[in-house]
């Protein structure tokens, strides 16, 4: 692994919430101290199912939310509690482009305002300049320069979010947090959108942290993948190695719903169907986490709760997860319903 561009280190974000008619307070557990960290040009991808954190590890890292405790590093710096200067700074490290582009992008200012308006703030560059950069970024997403007069209602989902990629390029990042980037477009755009990423990756040496619960997606552009469950990694691995063994049930469970390449091995495999919705954030169950839904919890499960450690090639949040045949595989695993 090369030299980490971004390093999370036990990120918190607790959200302190109403809860009774007497000013009673709880707390949302929307991320309990999770760690990872990016590599230069690397993708590392998040999932796991709503509600599970992922989004809000998303807001912290380009700072739309604080975290509560925790550290986040970028490019060397420590950017948890920054300075008015250095919040200043970070959006030329870090941007974000979220799923839905009509939402992301400001209806009544043109492509050509929207692109150039972190350039401006930022003052790069005389306005003159601005527009050729501009005409540079749309080019550099496979957009005209004719659209920079249009407003966002007069792209298609696609065109815009190439608008959207655009902006978030304009001031050069190190990392980009997508996410879900290309779950609101149709799937025939779904595909051209992914290879800009890469090739922009390639030509602009950018690390991707990809938010996402399109599993296949994970499969084809990841070099590492996390699973979170109730603000908590229960998994993280490097993709090659996931893909050949899974390690945690939750993980399991999840990717045993997405279809497998090869059709020779696609039709041994049963898809686990979890018992129960996630518990709620407000009050997670004591012990595993998961153990609620779990299909192989015992009597430990319930009461003590397992650490995220390191387990051959990865780390794993599970109490058995130093068992080679743990969990079965889904062929011989009993199906939940
Ligand atoms: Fe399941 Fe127990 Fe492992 Fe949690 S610790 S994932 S409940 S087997």
């Amino acid at each position: 692994m090369s030299a980490p561009v971004l390093r999370v280190d036990e990120l918190v974000k607790h959200y302190p919430v109403p809860s009774g008619p007497f000013g009673e307070r709880s707390v949302v557990h929307a991320l309990d101290g999770v760690s990872l960290s990016l590599g230069e040009k690397e993708t590392f991808a998040v999932v796991g199912e709503s509600g599970c954190g992922k989004t809000t590890l998303a807001r912290c890292l380009v700072r739309l939310v604080e975290p509560t405790s925790g550290s986040i590093r970028l490019a060397g710096r420590n950017v948890t509690r920054p300075s008015r200067t250095e919040r200043r700074e970070i959006p030329r490290l870090i941007q974000i482009v979220f799923q839905d582009p009509y939402a992301s992008l400001n209806p009544r200012r043109t492509i050509a305002q929207s692109v150039a308006d972190p350039l401006r703030l930022h003052a790069r560059g005389s306005r003159a300049e601005r527009q050729d950069k501009v005409a540079d970024l749309l080019h550099s997403v496979g957009l005209r320069p004719e659209l920079m007069p249009r407003y966002p209602h007069e792209l298609s989902g696609g065109q815009r979010q190439r608008v959207a990629i655009a902006r978030a390029l304009a001031v050069g990042p190190r990392v980009i947090v997508c996410d879900e980037p290309v779950s609101a477009l149709d799937v025939s755009v779904q595909a051209q959108v992914i290879n800009l990423l890469k090739r922009l990756q390639l030509e602009h040496g950018l690390s991707y942290l990809f938010i996402t619960h399109d599993l296949r997606l994970v499969q084809n552009i990841a070099d590492a993948v996390a699973v979170m469950y109730l603000g908590e990694i229960v998994e993280l691995a490097p993709m090659r190695s996931f893909r050949a063994r899974i390690k945690h049930p939750y993980s399991q469970a999840l990717f045993s719903a997405t279809p497998r390449a090869d059709p020779e091995r696609a039709s041994d495999r049963r898809r686990i169907v979890l018992s129960g919705d996630v518990p709620s954030p407000i009050a997670p169950p004591r012990g595993c986490r998961f153990h609620t839904r779990c299909p192989y919890r015992q009597e430990i499960c319930e009461t003590a709760a397992p650490e995220l450690r390191v387990v051959a090639d990865r780390l794993v949040r599970c109490h058995f997860a130093d068992d080679p045949e743990f969990p079965p595989e889904p062929t011989t695993a009993p199906e939940q319903h």
